[in-house]
Parts: structure tokens; C-alpha cells; sequence
């Protein structure tokens, strides 16, 4: 039978598909998806001390602090379903966010097994989020090159009118790419001195990128 590394962390550039591989593969493996933007918007959402603390930080788009968001993930990986494994998203976003994790282990070292790295090529990240249409009363997502829908401009589903995300143009797109690139970089580098990191293509359909992510988590 294969097995399979199960603490892993997974990084993409916007519209690589990140969000829809980190839930096949969390699904495959048996492993909770650790999304550390999702758990802060839901401590805001119930109020609780931590949300508190991190709103106005989410709310003008800038990092909460990381000793609060090493905390929480420090906790969250001592719950129950998290003892056989767990894919993290959105964290570490800093090198001492990253040290922190390599003493989380039980003996005080490096909990992560595998660093997943997904990866496109620029020009055809342009391509795909440009062409991306929603609609703005129900939120199905089209593409104009590869999920058209029946009528132009309009919703198959709802009838509803068909419009491009205002950060969907080439040149917002550009920009969220370089900032990508340049806030993983230092990330890369630490995780690759410590021969973590598998780079996963991510090109192609949603079965054969998943496919290929299982085979980077393979145990050596
Ligand atoms: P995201 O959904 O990943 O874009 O995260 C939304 C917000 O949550 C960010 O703007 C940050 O304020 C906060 N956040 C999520 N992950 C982290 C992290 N690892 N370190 C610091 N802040 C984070």
C-alpha cells in the first residue's frame, strides 16, 4: 500500500487553484485543511479575543501579528483530527513564522514533512484570470476560453448579469503575481536549505494536478 507524508504545506500563486487541490488533497488523505485566513474571518465572525485583535489588520489587508497567529496554529495542531496530519494554507508567511513551526514537533524539532509548491507560468495565470467572468447576483464562476457560458455576458444558472472582479485586470494581476513571488521567496529558500520542497505543476486539468500532488506526497 502507498503511504504517504501527511504534514504538509502548500503554496500558490493566486489563481493557481490552490483552494480546490488543498480540498481534494485534504479529502485524499484524511487530513483537516489548516486555513489560517479562514480560522482568523471566523474568530472575527464569533468575536472572540483573537478576532478581535486581528480585525483591523484584516480589514486594511496587512498581516495580523504573528505571535497571535503562531499561537493559534500552535493549538490548532493539538486537536484530535490533526494527530495523524494536517495540510496548512496560508501559513507560515514569514521566516519566524516558519521557525516556529520547525520546534512545534513533540521533541522540539520540525514538524513539517513536505513543503508543496505549486506551480504556473505567469502568462498563463494572465490568461486564465482575465478570462474569468462571475456572476454578480449568484457567484457562478465562467471562463471565456475554457467554461463559456451559453449566452454572452449572461448566468446559465441564474439569468443574472456576468462581471469581471475588479482586481481581474492584467495589470492587478501582474502585481498580486510579483507580490506572491516576492513574499514566498525568503519561504522557498528556507524550506529548500532544508530539502523540503517538492514544486508541483500545476497546469493542466483539476484530476491531473491533484494526481500529481498525491505523487509529491509518496514517503520516500
Ligand atoms: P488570507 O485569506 O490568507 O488572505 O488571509 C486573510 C488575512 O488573515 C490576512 O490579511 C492576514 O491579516 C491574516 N492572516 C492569514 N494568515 C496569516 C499569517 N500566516 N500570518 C499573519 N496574518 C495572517
Amino acid at each position: 500500500m502507498t503511504e504517504y507524508v501527511k504534514k504538509l504545506l502548500i503554496f500558490g500563486p493566486p489563481g493557481a487553484g490552490k483552494g480546490t487541490q488543498a480540498s481534494r488533497v485534504t479529502q485524499d488523505l484524511g487530513i483537516p485543511h489548516i486555513d489560517t485566513g479562514s480560522m482568523i474571518r471566523e474568530n472575527i465572525a464569533r468575536k472572540t479575543p483573537l478576532g478581535l485583535e486581528a480585525q483591523s489588520y484584516v480589514e486594511k489587508g496587512e498581516l495580523s501579528p504573528s505571535e497571535m497567529v503562531i499561537r493559534m496554529i500552535s493549538d490548532r495542531l493539538k486537536w484530535d483530527d490533526a494527530v495523524n496530519g494536517w495540510l496548512l494554507d496560508g501559513f507560515p508567511r514569514s521566516i519566524e513564522q516558519a521557525e516556529a513551526l520547525s520546534v512545534m514537533g513533540p521533541d522540539g524539532g520540525e514538524v513539517v514533512e513536505r513543503v508543496l509548491f505549486i506551480e504556473v507560468p505567469e502568462e498563463l495565470l494572465v490568461q486564465r484570470l482575465t478570462s474569468r467572468r462571475i456572476c454578480g447576483s449568484c457567484g457562478a464562476v465562467y471562463n471565456l476560453i475554457t467554461l463559456k457560458p451559453s449566452k454572452e455576458g449572461i448566468c446559465d444558472k441564474c439569468d443574472g448579469e456576468l462581471i469581471q472582479r475588479a482586481d481581474d485586470n492584467e495589470e492587478s494581476v501582474r502585481n498580486r503575481f510579483r507580490v506572491y513571488r516576492e513574499s514566498t521567496a525568503p519561504i522557498a529558500d528556507y524550506y529548500e536549505g532544508r530539502g523540503l520542497i517538492v514544486s508541483v505543476d500545476g497546469q493542466g486539468g483539476v484530476e491531473e494536478v491533484n494526481e500529481r500532488i498525491l505523487a509529491a506526497c509518496i514517503k520516500a
